[in-house]
C-alpha cells in the first residue's frame, strides 16, 4: 500500500537535508544560560537564528521571542492583554481563528465574546470590524490570522492593520499557516504582534516565535528563570531553534515550491467536480494558500472519509488537525455560512513540495470509491424508506 501525505497544514515533514544538518549538531546540548563554553555555543546558535528571523521580517532581533509553538505565542498575547487591562478594554477576534486564539478568548471573556464576521468567501467583513472598532472601549486588541488553516483563505492583513491602527488599536496576526507558503505582504503597517510556528514549515515540532513590535508589553505567561529577557521562561529548545534557522536559509525556495503545487490543487479540484458535481469548495472565491483545498459533500461524513482514506494509505484532515477526533462541525465553515451537515462533511487536503500528480491521482481514485459507496448507501436508504 502507498503512503501519501496530504496533511502539510497539520505538520510539515522535516526535510532530509535539514535532518542531515541537524544530526551534525552534536554539540547543542549546553544550557544556553550557562556561562561555560558549551552554554555559550548553544546561546550563539539561538542568537544566530534570532538574527536570521529578524532579518526575514526586516526588524531588529530584540523583537523576536522564541516559544514552544504557535499556541503558546497566541496565548501570550491574548492572556497578556487581558491580564494587563483587567476588565477594561476590548479584545476583538475574527470568527475563523485557530482554537488557540478562539478558545483562549472564550476562556478569558466567556462564550459570548464578540466575534468579527467573515463573509461567505471566508474574508473578514471589514465593515463589521470598523463598526466594532468605532464603538470599542480602549485599549483595543484585534486578532486576525493571516491564512486560515482549514480553508487556506488569506486575509487582507495590511488593510486590517491600517484600520485597527486608525482607531488606536493593536493588531495581533497569527501567521502560522502563511509563513513559508506565501510571500508576506504586511505593507508599511506591520501588525504589533505576529505568531509563527516551526513545524508548519519543516522545522522541528515544539518551537515557535512571537514577534512583538514594541518591548513585549505584558507579563510573561510562563515565569521562572527569566529566559528570553524575562518574556518567556524555560530553557530554550536549542535544536528546535536551530532547525528553524536552517529552514529560514531555504525559505524563498520553499515558497517557490509551494506555489508550484497550486496547479496540482487546481487539477484535483477540477477532477473532483467531474466526479461529484455537488461538491462545495470553501474559500474558492478568495485568495487562498496555493496548497490547500477544503470541500464538503453532503451525505459523506468528514471523519468517515478520513478513516476510509487512511485505510488506503492517504493522510488528510477533517476540519483542522487540532480539532480532529471531535465530531463537532468546524466553526470556520459555520462562520462562512455552511450548514451543520455540510460542515460535518468537509475534508481538507493540504499539499507540499513533495506532492506529485501520481499522489493526487491515487487520492482521486480512492475518494471516488468512497463517493460511489456513499451514493449506494443513500439509494439503499431511500429504497428502504419507500418501502
Ligand atoms: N495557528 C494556526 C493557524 C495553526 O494552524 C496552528 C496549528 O495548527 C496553530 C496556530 C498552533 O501552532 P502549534 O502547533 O505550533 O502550537
Amino acid at each position: 500500500m502507498k503512503n501519501i501525505y496530504l496533511d502539510y497544514n497539520a505538520s510539515f515533514p522535516v526535510k532530509p537535508k535539514i535532518l542531515e544538518q541537524l544530526l551534525t549538531q552534536t554539540d547543542s546540548y549546553g544550557n544556553p544560560s550557562s556561562i561555560h563554553f558549551f552554554g555559550r555555543q548553544s546561546r550563539q546558535k539561538i542568537e544566530e537564528t534570532r538574527h536570521k528571523f529578524a532579518k526575514c521580517l526586516n526588524v531588529t532581533s530584540d523583537k523576536i521571542i522564541f516559544t514552544s509553538g504557535g499556541t503558546e505565542a497566541n496565548n501570550m498575547v491574548l492572556k497578556g492583554f487581558v491580564a494587563e487591562h483587567k476588565n477594561k478594554g476590548t479584545l476583538l477576534i475574527s470568527a475563523t481563528e485557530h482554537p488557540s486564539v478562539l478558545k483562549t478568548a472564550f476562556t478569558l471573556l466567556g462564550e459570548h465574546c464578540p466575534l468579527i464576521n467573515v463573509k461567505k468567501s471566508g474574508i473578514i467583513d471589514l465593515v463589521h470590524l470598523e463598526d466594532f472598532l468605532r464603538r470599542a472601549e480602549k485599549p483595543i486588541l484585534v486578532s486576525v490570522m493571516y491564512a486560515n488553516n482549514e480553508t487556506g483563505v488569506i486575509q487582507p492583513i495590511s488593510q486590517i492593520a491600517s484600520l485597527t491602527h486608525q482607531y488606536g488599536g493593536l493588531l495581533h496576526c497569527d501567521a502560522v499557516q502563511a509563513f513559508g507558503k506565501i510571500n508576506f505582504d504586511f505593507g508599511d503597517d506591520l501588525p504589533d504582534f505576529i505568531t509563527f510556528s516551526g513545524h508548519k514549515i519543516g522545522a522541528l515540532q515544539g518551537v515557535g516565535v512571537l514577534f512583538s513590535k514594541y518591548n513585549f508589553p505584558y507579563d510573561a505567561l510562563i515565569s521562572g528563570g527569566g529566559q528570553e529577557k524575562g518574556r518567556r521562561s524555560g530553557t530554550e529548545n536549542v535544536l528546535g531553534i536551530e532547525s528553524l534557522g536552517l529552514v529560514l536559509s531555504h525559505l524563498n525556495a520553499d515558497i517557490y515550491n509551494c506555489s508550484k503545487v497550486e496547479f496540482l490543487r487546481d487539477y484535483m479540484e477540477a477532477q473532483l467536480v467531474e466526479i461529484a458535481p455537488n461538491l462545495v469548495f470553501f474559500g474558492k472565491d478568495a485568495p487562498r494558500l496555493p496548497n490547500t483545498s477544503c470541500f464538503g459533500c453532503l451525505g459523506l461524513a468528514g471523519d468517515m472519509q478520513v478513516i476510509s482514506l487512511d485505510l488506503e494509505g492517504i493522510a488528510i484532515s477533517a476540519g483542522s488537525a487540532c480539532a480532529s477526533g471531535k465530531v463537532k462541525p468546524s466553526h470556520v465553515l459555520l462562520a462562512m455560512g455552511a450548514s451543520e451537515a455540510l460542515a460535518q462533511s468537509a475534508i481538507r487536503i493540504s499539499m507540499g513540495p513533495m506532492t506529485t500528480k501520481e499522489d493526487i491521482d491515487y487520492f482521486l481514485k480512492a475518494w471516488t470509491k468512497i463517493y460511489v459507496r456513499g451514493l449506494k448507501d443513500q439509494l439503499q436508504l431511500i429504497n428502504q424508506n419507500n418501502g
